[in-house]
Parts: structure tokens; C-alpha cells; sequence
């Protein structure tokens, strides 16, 4: 690898972690959703705790107790786990939404 490309590949690795790409994903709008409550939000697409890229989005549904919805889910190959409570926080505050 020549130093030109070396150095361009730095520094886009800088860029990304400065400005992860962000993604839209459909999940619970609150915790009781009867089967009805959705919501889309955007998201930096990085685990919140280490940084890390976030999984493959994927269909999947949310049972609230009583009754399914259909939602976005994912898994972070670094192993946290996204809990959707702490997602619709994340969107609250992210300036994204
Ligand atoms: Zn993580």
C-alpha cells in the first residue's frame, strides 16, 4: 500500500468514526403496544457502549404481552444488547428524529 492510500485510508476510518452512517428502523413506540404502536426512527448505526458498528437490520416482532407488532430488530456482534427502551431514549436525544 503506497503512503497516499495509507494515509487516505486513516483518515477516512477518522471520518467514519466521527460520523457514523445512520440508519432508519421501525421499532415499539412504547413498551405496551397493543399491536398498533410503531415508530420510525433514526439512529447512528453504532453500538451506544463501545462504538462499534450495530448488526444487520432484520423483520422481526415485538411481543408486548398480548399482542405482536411487526419491527425492525438487530444483533451487535460486539454482544450489547440494544434494549428498545434504551433505543427511544437514544432517538430522543440523538438530533436525528
Ligand atoms: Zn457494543
Amino acid at each position: 500500500m503506497s503512503e497516499y492510500t495509507a494515509k487516505r485510508k486513516a483518515s477516512h476510518i477518522l471520518y467514519r468514526r466521527k460520523h457514523p452512517p445512520v440508519k432508519s428502523v421501525i421499532i415499539p413506540a412504547i413498551r405496551e403496544h397493543n399491536g398498533l404502536y410503531a415508530m420510525m426512527v433514526r439512529l447512528r448505526w453504532v453500538c451506544p457502549q463501545c462504538d462499534k458498528p450495530r448488526g444487520e437490520r432484520f423483520d422481526t416482532l415485538s411481543y408486548d404481552g398480548s399482542r405482536r407488532l411487526g419491527v425492525h430488530g438487530w444483533r451487535n456482534a460486539c454482544g450489547h444488547v440494544d434494549k428498545y427502551d434504551c433505543v427511544r431514549q437514544e432517538a430522543r436525544e440523538n438530533g436525528l428524529n
